[in-house]
């Protein structure tokens, strides 16, 4: 099929021009607005001739992101195995739903789950979902815990909903993501469920402050959100001190291990994780850190009987219950890709040894462009990785803090894509290496782009 062959021929362009295109995007909605139709075509265009104007749209406005230079937000590029495998989900258009509706993707799915439990070190019986992102993926283990932590209270939270139900409070890390608190929003229990843990600078909650927020309200139906690598320092929490807190008064443990989780596929790198295999869920995602393409979160539950009464339905036209999972009992969606395959290609292409070697690699990668840039004249490390992520901040010769016109320009030049955020009130850079393919040169070439940079605006 020509279509085919004009798409594998721009995704190959675009692979092989990582090294030398500018990381951030230049082009302006004007350039990618141009070869497309300015309304809806009356009559069909050829299907080679779309393939080439959708290229011809998105060229100026695709950015480095699945290359080596881009360490804005927590992103990273796409394994071989999973970027191709990816590809042929699409080919296959298989509606991964049931096992009766594609047998491939429920078996797959089944393999994928198993070894991503072995990857993570989690129990070996744990529940999953394969989801869009880690966002669904607190939805989807939230559920779970709103079902059952509402289940000791006696109600049936899937029947009556939260109409009159015993109130659900959720005490959560201060640090915790955006995403938490969207994810409890959709499930009716709203942000202000929220009571936040201080978790000072540290990032980390303290046992005691722990201990004192459960003491409040004892008998309350409780949820707790802890951080395995939160987005600005990577910290993560003391599972093995706070968990059995938890659990003494009757908590549920969910965990945002986003991207941090993978830390427990590297035995170096697992004892700053350690006990998190003793939260009840964990919502973690593959499109970061396992580098599958993007479109893969996946939620994971110790207690597979309250996942899926939280997602599981049941219709007349459905043939569900045969010797092979279905996913769609754990999953908040009806339709959906086998999205399961190109994290099975990631787990399989990388291996024990491959992922730990990769989760490592980053990390020591983030070191040294933390190292090296912080090193610069009018620069200050804030935070020097204890994972993948970094912060840093920089002045002005007068003392200014002029971290955003660093960020600015350097993304500005090309050569690397980073992003800024804030710590303690002042704006700082933000470092963050997910991708298999970030090299030594790619280091190297980061730091003096942002020794350009910094020497140009001091
Ligand atoms: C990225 C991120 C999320 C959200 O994940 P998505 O896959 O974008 O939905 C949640 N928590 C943390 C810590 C993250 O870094």
């Amino acid at each position: 099929m020509e279509t085919l062959d004009i798409a594998f021929a721009e995704v190959r362009r675009y692979l092989a021009s990582l090294d030398t295109r500018p990381v951030a995007s230049r082009g302006t909605p004007a350039e990618m607005r141009a070869p497309l139709p300015t309304t809806f075509p009356e009559r069909g265009i050829p299907a080679s001739d779309v393939v080439r104007a959708i290229a011809a749209a998105a060229d100026p406005g695709l950015t480095g992101s699945a290359g080596g230079r881009f360490f804005a937000w927590v992103k990273g590029g796409a394994l071989p195995a999973a970027l191709a495998t990816d590809i042929m989900c699409s080919g296959w258009d298989q509606n991964a739903v049931l096992a009766s509706t594609s047998p491939a993707g429920a078996v797959l799915e089944e393999v994928a789950g198993q070894f991503l439990l072995d990857a993570l070190r989690l129990p070996s019986d744990a529940s999953y979902a394969f989801v869009t992102g880690c966002q669904m993926a607190h939805a989807t283990a939230l559920a779970a815990a709103r079902h059952a932590v509402l289940a000791r209270k006696g109600w049936d939270v899937e029947a009556k909903g939260l109409q009159g139900a015993p109130v659900i409070r959720v005490l959560a890390n201060a640090h915790h993501h955006s995403s938490v608190t969207r994810a409890l929003r959709l499930l009716g229990l709203g942000s202000e469920c929220i009571i936040p843990l201080d978790a000072g600078r540290t990032g980390m909650v303290a046992p005691d402050v722990l201990r004192q927020a459960l003491a409040q309200e004892p008998q309350a139906a409780t949820i707790v959100v802890l951080n395995a690598g939160d987005l600005n320092i990577g910290a993560c929490d003391d599972f093995a001190a706070l968990c059995p807190i938890a659990h003494a008064a009757g908590a549920w443990v969910h965990v945002d291990g986003a991207f941090g989780l993978w830390a427990n596929a590297s035995p170096r790198l697992a004892p700053l994780v350690k006990g998190v295999e003793l939260a009840d869920s964990w919502a973690t995602d593959g499109h970061k850190w396992l580098n599958t393409p993007y479109d893969c979160g996946m939620a994971i539950t110790r207690d597979a009987v309250a996942h899926s009464a939280a997602m599981r339905m049941t219709a007349e036209y459905l043939t569900s219950g045969g010797p092979v999972r279905d996913p769609m009992d754990f999953t908040p969606e009806w339709s959906r890709r086998a999205r399961a395959l190109p994290a099975l290609a990631a787990l399989m292409e990388l291996g024990r040894e491959g992922l730990a070697a990769m989760i490592e690699r980053c990390c020591d990668h983030a070191a040294a462009i933390f190292d090296g840039i912080a090193d610069l004249p009018g620069a200050t490390g804030i935070a020097r990785p204890t994972m993948n992520q970094g912060l840093i901040r920089f002045e002005a010769v007068d003392g200014t803090n002029i971290s955003d016109a660093v960020i600015a320009a350097i993304n500005a030049g090309g050569e690397a894509f980073v992003s800024g955020g804030s710590w303690d009130g002042e704006r700082v850079m933000r470092i963050s290496v997910c991708g298999w393919n970030t090299n030594a040169d790619d280091v190297a070439r980061t730091v003096v782009a942002a020794g350009e940079a910094v020497s140009r605006l001091r």
